[in-house]
């Protein structure tokens, strides 16, 4: 028997007899992308390390293969395999994996805008989408409104029929604020604009914004898809309309997850459950026991800013979130020198990673705004975040304790 035969000998295993219960996300996670039949039994996927595949020797023969692959720029299975597991953890019709958050998001922007569409975005979107948004795309025509805080809560007064797309993020960063995501979904479905979410922070633990109405949710996936801080990638999941023509703008653009990186990325989801479970009741409980100590002045964590924002926290996310931030007395002066006597919690950029990791987002993720920019935003030049990681609750907080001790 040929080792082809006998892969086909492996029937498709479904599930018919599991109950809904039982297919959680942490369930969802190991064994949604599970293809056995396909790949000579082997319960972890093979890494697909090639940049092309064998084409049928007639055009004719494309459309009834199995394996319609061509190209690792259009699609690979590794690629695939990332993408299924997301899909099905937000609960959408179709997903893909991109070389980065940023390929993700500006795949997305670049896809589905034209030259005189207006985008509403939050003025406290992560940086780099507030650069595309603010600078490359606009050269391009699309006009951007920015929205603040304030105007954030109503919606309906902001979007108009001329509206194409709004860009929103919950829980946003660095202040960990929550925005009403079903009713900026309805507000955009009334006008026939398109609703995005980047919910890198949050991840489909803690919320599913499309089962909120949302239409597209995007990730950075190098955050706490990935969750181990050895790999860049992004992820977008919708419906099929509008993945289609994210599809043929991710062709061209070329945003590429490398099979290496995405076999990385599905061997990382696969503790996503019981990391970002763990790591947000480290961070709610830290959030507490900060508040308690004499040199922080305020601690940032999603629904803390008010009793309705605990209220929306409750009714629209399933957990919280693994990152908080907090301001020291002392401002900028302070919050170096807290950094510097740190001895457990590494000083970094990004998030979402096992290990603690911290940042002044003034010097990292918001450099790119002015003081005033940043001031206007409740950004002060001393907030800290922090990255909670799998490290005992404990032991960060003695290390918080110590450094703020002598800062
Ligand atoms: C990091 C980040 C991005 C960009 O993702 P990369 O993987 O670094 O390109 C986008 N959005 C948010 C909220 C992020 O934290």
């Amino acid at each position: 028997m040929s080792p082809s035969e006998e892969e086909k000998e492996i029937p498709p295993r479904r599930f018919r007899s599991l109950p809904a219960w039982a297919r959680g996300p942490a369930t969802t996670s190991l064994h949604a992308a599970r293809r056995p039949e396909r790949n000579a039994g082997a319960v972890t996927p093979p890494i697909y390390q090639t940049s092309t595949f064998h084409f049928p020797a007639a055009n004719s023969e494309l459309g009834s293969t199995a394996e319609p692959y061509i190209y690792t720029r259009y699609e690979n299975p590794s690629q695939e395999a990332a993408a299924e597991t997301i899909r099905a953890l937000e609960g959408g019709e179709a997903a893909r994996v991109f070389g980065s958050g940023m390929g993700a998001v500006a795949t997305t922007l670049v896809g589905l805008l034209s030259s005189g569409d207006e985008v509403l975005a939050l003025d406290t979107l992560y940086g780099g989408t507030l650069g595309l948004l603010s600078e490359l795309l606009p050269r391009y025509g699309i006009r951007v409104r920015w929205v603040s805080r304030a105007q954030a809560a109503e919606p309906e007064k902001l979007i108009t029929d001329g509206t194409r797309l709004v860009f929103l993020e919950s829980p946003t960063n660095p202040l960990l604020e929550v925005h009403d995501l079903a009713r900026w979904a309805s507000a955009a479905d009334a006008c026939g604009a398109i609703s995005v979410v980047d919910s890198s922070i949050a991840t489909p633990i803690n919320q599913q914004p499309l089962r909120l109405g949302i239409d597209l949710v995007v990730h950075s996936a190098s955050k706490y898809l990935g969750g181990h801080s050895d790999l860049i990638a992004g992820a977008v999941v919708g419906p099929t309309v509008l993945m289609e023509r994210i599809r043929d703008a991710h062709l061209l653009l070329g945003s590429v997850l490398d099979p290496f990186a995405a076999f990385l990325l599905s061997r990382g989801m696969k503790t996503l459950a019981p990391r970002v479970t763990q790591q947000s009741r480290s961070a709610a409980w830290l959030a507490s026991e900060l508040e308690r100590l004499p040199g922080i002045e305020k601690v940032h964590y999603p629904g803390r800013a008010s009793p309705q924002e605990e209220e929306l926290a409750h009714r629209q996310m399933l957990g919280r979130s693994g990152v908080l931030a907090f301001s020291l007395h002392g401002g900028l002066p302070a919050a170096r020198r807290f950094l510097e006597r740190l001895e457990l919690v590494h000083v970094a950029a990004s998030f979402g990673g096992a290990e603690s990791l911290v940042s002044l987002p003034a010097e990292t993720s918001h450099a790119g705004l002015t003081q005033a920019e940043r001031s206007s935003r409740g950004i002060g030049e001393g907030l800290v975040r922090l990255s909670v990681g799998l490290e005992e609750p404990e032991a960060l907080l003695a290390d918080v304790v110590q450094a703020g001790r002598s800062a």
